[in-house]
């Protein structure tokens, strides 16, 4: 039965008042956000689900998520993309840490080759989902084209791809007499492309791994950069190629390269990041040992001593050590140091000190939201994700039919995102075959505690933490943030795991 709707965008979300109705699309699954989750997700839909109707609801205008809408200079990935690309098909570059762009050529190419790219509807921005148990289905709305004009779809599966930040704007300090700076301010989630750089003296706020990024690739055109960073991140080098892998995939086919690449990858992250966990004084010895090898007498342990443990917050990893070398060639310095003003010419640090620049860069951090904030209704109660657990990593306590794909802090995004999207397949394929139209994850364990969902104490996750569900004390309320384990619970684990609810429709209309 039909029922599309299309609503005026002042009423849509308040849904009082229908001004349009044409024929309504239901589909078994919506998929929302054709980054480079919902992409992968939309493919495993197809091998696994052949028989799935699916749509990918994308509020942009391109696909690719994060990895079109960052253009700054020298945007790259810092995971090795043996584990940051998907299962199901190989990396072929023979650069591991691969630029932006080649990122995402393999996701476009990854989603015509499975033909999931004529699935996506652009410009769909999803601002409501509700769920009805009496329709066992969710109501999904959607604003779309210049009007935000509101559409309804329906399906019985709502998988939620739409990445961690916020798509708006990135995170911006107060900092005093922004106004008086006469140069140009931008920030690298919107760099304007037509900034000309070129000898110019740039500064770049921030240490994280956009900064650290940045700073080289800047370094190649302008006059000097330098990276003012209020305390300093552990970094290390690793080389841009694989040589392993590369050797593998001169040695045996695609597939078999790969997937050895990729375990080889997973086990020697999992090993480094335990090392740090575990031996956090040996793991900052060797790090600053690295370090200070590449940079000689300019190493100066002041810039590189963070005041926390390796992975209390995110550790950067730079290619061939481009930063390192830029700094030895003297195109680059780090001050550690905090803003006392902005001045017409640049910056005056509380240290007295004062940096000219041209062009300030605010690599200061994105700022973290959950499905771009959109709102998730189940039976007329709005879910209020803090009150809510996190099942397996994917799902919420007493919210049915609903996944979403977040990947790992500690280690590439897309090897929690491939098991998720293969978890939610066989999810999908167990009700099938049971006859089950409702799987409702329900804390049934009177001995789970609540915690924190993230264990980082990096500025934007500290700054979201009270937007955030929760996780459990014990499985599968508990993130194990660990492939091995997520693969043996994700992949062989029972799917009917007497957490999970299933219901038939039957079972539900009874109940109500
Ligand atoms: C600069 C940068 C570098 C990174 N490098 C790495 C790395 O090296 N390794 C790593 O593991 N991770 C990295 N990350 C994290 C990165 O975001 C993920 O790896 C991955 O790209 C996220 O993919 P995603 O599809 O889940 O989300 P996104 O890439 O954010 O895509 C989400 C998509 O959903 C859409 N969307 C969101 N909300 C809605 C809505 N309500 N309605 C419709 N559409 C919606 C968005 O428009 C977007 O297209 C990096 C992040 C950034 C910002």
């Amino acid at each position: 039965m039909c029922e599309t709707i299309l609503l005026t965008p002042q009423e849509g979300t308040k849904g009082t008042k229908f001004i349009y109705f044409a024929a309504v699309e239901h589909v078994d699954v919506i998929v929302v956000g054709a980054g480079l989750s919902g992409i992968g997700g939309a493919c495993q839909l197809k091998i696994e689900c052949p028989r799935k109707s699916f749509v990918i609801l994308e509020g942009r205008e391109a696909m690719g998520g994060t990895w079109d809408l960052f253009r700054y200079p020298g945007v790259r990935s810092d995971s090795d993309m043996y584990t940051l690309g998907y299962r199901f098909r190989p990396w072929r570059d023979n650069k591991a840490m691969a630029d932006g762009p080649a990122i995402l050529s393999y996701i476009r190419e990854t989603a015509a080759e499975y033909g999931v790219d004529k699935t996506i509807r652009y410009n769909h921005r999803v601002r409501r989902a509700s769920w009805s148990s009496e329709q066992a289905r969710w109501t999904v709305e959607a604003e779309t084209g210049p009007e935000k004009a509101v559409v309804q779809l329906t399906c019985n599966f709502l998988y939620l791809c739409t990445g961690y930040y916020d798509y708006e704007g990135g995170y911006t300090p107060e900092w005093p007499g922004v106004a008086r700076f006469r140069g140009t301010i931008v920030h690298p989630q919107k760099w304007p492309e037509d900034l000309d750089y070129t000898g110019k003296r740039i500064v770049v706020i921030g240490s994280g791994a956009t900064a650290v990024t940045l700073v080289p690739a800047m370094a190649a055109r302008a006059a000097h950069v330098t990276m003012l960073q209020r305390s300093p991140t552990y970094i290390v080098s690793k080389p841009a190629e694989d040589r392993v892998a590369n050797w593998l995939r001169r040695l045996l086919p695609d597939r078999a390269a790969y997937m050895l690449a990729r375990w080889k990858n997973v086990l020697s992250g999992s090993f480094f990041y335990n090392l740090a966990r575990k031996r956090p004084n040996l793991f900052k010895w060797m790090v600053a040992r690295g370090v200070r090898k590449e940079l000689g007498e300019k190493y100066d342990s002041k810039h590189f001593t963070p005041p926390y443990n390796p992975w209390d917050q995110r550790l950067c990893l730079v290619p061939d050590a481009d930063l390192f070398r830029a700094m030895r060639d003297g195109r680059v310095s780090i001050a550690t140091d905090q803003i006392e003003t902005f001045t017409e010419d640049g910056l005056l640090l509380k240290s007295g000190e004062r940096l000219d620049a041209d062009v300030i860069v605010t690599a200061t951090g994105l700022v973290l939201r959950l499905f771009s904030g959109m709102q998730l209704v189940v039976d007329g109660a709005t879910v209020d994700l803090p009150k809510t657990l996190v099942y397996k990593g994917m799902m919420f306590s007493d919210v049915p039919n609903l996944a979403f794909a977040v990947g790992y802090t500690n280690a590439s995004w897309t090897l929690k995102c491939d098991l998720t999207a293969e978890y939610v397949c066989r999810l999908l394929n167990h009700m099938d075959h049971h006859g089950y139209s409702f799987c409702t994850p329900r804390v049934n364990d009177p001995d789970v505690e609540e915690e924190p969902v993230i264990d980082f104490n990096s500025g934007y996750v500290l700054r979201a933490l009270d937007s955030l569900p929760r996780q459990g004390s014990k499985p599968p309320w508990r993130l194990h943030q660990n492939y091995v384990k997520d693969l043996s619970m994700m992949r062989y684990g029972r799917v009917d795991d007497g957490t999970m609810e299933f219901k038939t429709a039957v079972e539900a209309v009874g109940r109500g």
